[in-house]
């Protein structure tokens, strides 16, 4: 270490050569986690950096040990864009965080199947060539009372399929009420207009009769849409067409209706104290001829599109070359056989199925878990903050139920003066090895504790004893 004394040309050459750096005990460790290349970049990095500051104004050179710690940070601060993170935002089925977290089962699964060859289209009773679908078809079936069923890379691929399929260069009839727009750029038109389809609209934004799609129907219509509004209500004045009675009129037309659940149920929620959603094997006996919804919205799997509904139908999306372009991989089928399989005993599903977990988690206990983990996460984050236990409200997200919150508990962060602000705890919590995202809102940081499992507390403590205490 040399404070500045000479002229600035003499002064840069004090700082270590790149070899003298890669030469320390710290540098050897650093290539013995990163590799020699990522290693010898970052000590560059950092020797540049350090050039660039001294310039800026005269300060102590840095030493060989000191450039291997900036490297250090450099490399540690590449680590996967994907590394895990705690969902502490309140939002269960978070779009922006990966929707569903997966049941145990199902990571099994899709293990596996990354490990080994697997019989994804080979019948292993005749040894013949066999079908992609045929692992989900039964189960589907089965769950949802349809005569067959097709899975492709997500709900709007399924969508997108289903009106391609039928209304290629045809007319789809929909009301203007259900004309939804879904976070990132899903908007029933485009997708109509991208399908090759006439978009036909009915009714009015509040109020849709039987006459409107009656009278919108001619041999010319190729489809009947029927949209859950996932993400908004339309409340006060309004009329729609239930499924039951639109599935007559589109069949009366000689004309299929496809009923886009978005979120879907294959389960009652009400049986585990949330509001009720419609589910597939209802929207199916209603009499819509093909169903369509998500995998990993409340169904609680990986990202994936069902189609469900008439053998024909179904035979007839098989046949159309975009559903080779949309198909789903071994690794997720793999996922979304072992999730399904839960479906068939619903008295363990809670415990077996996070998402459900979350949802249905006992505001008790969350409550007490946030009174267990305040003292030692006010310890952790520091005397500028005070962090209390408050009510807070959860919601299910990803379009599913969006009027409807669930009770929970947060442990809220309030700054103490001004030392500090929300916004650079928010930026440090997110920064930690895996960053812990909350939501800021009143003056707090709220960490809703809803979606942490008891047995992540220690992880979630020590992540947190991560964090830099400066300023
Ligand atoms: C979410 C949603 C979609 C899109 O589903 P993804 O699985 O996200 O592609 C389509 N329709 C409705 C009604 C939805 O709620």
């Amino acid at each position: 270490m040399n404070v500045m004394s000479e002229s600035e040309a003499t002064f840069l050459r004090q700082l270590p050569s790149i070899a003298t750096v890669l030469a320390t005990a710290e540098a050897a460790l650093l290539v013995e986690r990163h590799g020699r290349v990522a290693t010898t970049d970052a000590i560059r990095q950092a020797a540049n950096e350090a050039r660039a500051s001294l310039r800026d104004k005269p300060a102590t050179v840095p030493g060989p040990s000191e450039l291997a710690a900036s490297a250090k940070v450099l490399l540690e601060a590449r680590a996967p864009g994907l590394r895990p993170l705690f969902n502490l935002t309140g939002t269960v089925l978070h779009t922006n965080l990966g929707r569903a977290v997966l049941a145990e089962a199902a990571i099994d699964a899709a293990v596996e199947a990354m490990r080994h060859a697997v019989a994804l289209e080979f019948d292993l009773s005749s040894g013949a060539r066999g079908e992609r679908d045929d692992h989900l078809r039964a189960l589907l079936r089965e769950l949802t009372g349809a005569e067959d069923a097709t899975v492709v890379n997500n709900n709007a691929a399924a969508v997108l399929l289903c009106l391609n399929t039928f209304a290629l260069g045809r007319e789809a009839v929909v009301s203007r009420g259900e004309l939804i727009e879904i976070g990132g750029a899903f908007r029933m038109p485009d997708i109509m207009t991208r399908a090759g389809a006439k978009m036909i609209e009915v009714g009015t934004t509040n109020r849709t009769h039987p006459a409107d799609y009656r009278d919108a129907l001619n041999e010319r219509s190729g489809l009947v849409l029927k949209v859950h509004t996932s993400n908004y209500r339309i409340q006060g004045f309004t009329a729609e067409v239930g499924a039951r009675a639109l599935a007559a009129i589109a069949n009366e037309a000689g004309v299929p209706l496809l009923n886009d659940l978005g979120s879907g149920s294959l389960v009652d929620l009400s049986r585990y104290g949330l509001a009720r959603e419609p589910t597939v094997r209802e929207a199916v006996a209603e009499g819509a001829r093909l169903v369509t919804f998500s995998g990993d919205k409340l169904l609680g799997g990986p990202q994936a599109g069902f189609i469900v509904g008439d053998r024909e139908l179904i035979a007839k999306i098989n046949r159309n070359p975009l559903k080779r372009a949309l198909r789903v991989d071994k690794i997720r089928l793999a996922a979304i056989e072992a999730t399904l399989n839960l479906y068939r005993d619903p008295d363990r599903l809670v415990e077996r199925l996070p998402t459900l977990c979350f949802l249905s988690r006992p505001l008790a206990d969350i409550e007490a878990q946030a009174r267990r983990l305040r003292a030692p996460v006010a310890e952790r984050i520091g005397d500028a903050f005070v962090v209390e236990v408050g009510d807070c409200h959860s919601q299910i997200g990803s379009g599913a139920l969006p009027l409807d919150t669930l009770s929970s508990a947060a442990l809220s962060v309030r700054p103490v003066g001004s030392q500090r602000t929300l916004e650079n705890l928010a930026a440090a919590l997110r920064a930690l090895p895996r960053p812990i995202v909350g939501r800021i809102g009143e003056g707090a940081l709220h960490l809703d504790l809803r979606c942490l499992a008891d047995v992540d507390e220690d992880a979630f403590l020590a992540t947190l004893a991560h964090l830099a205490r400066t300023p």
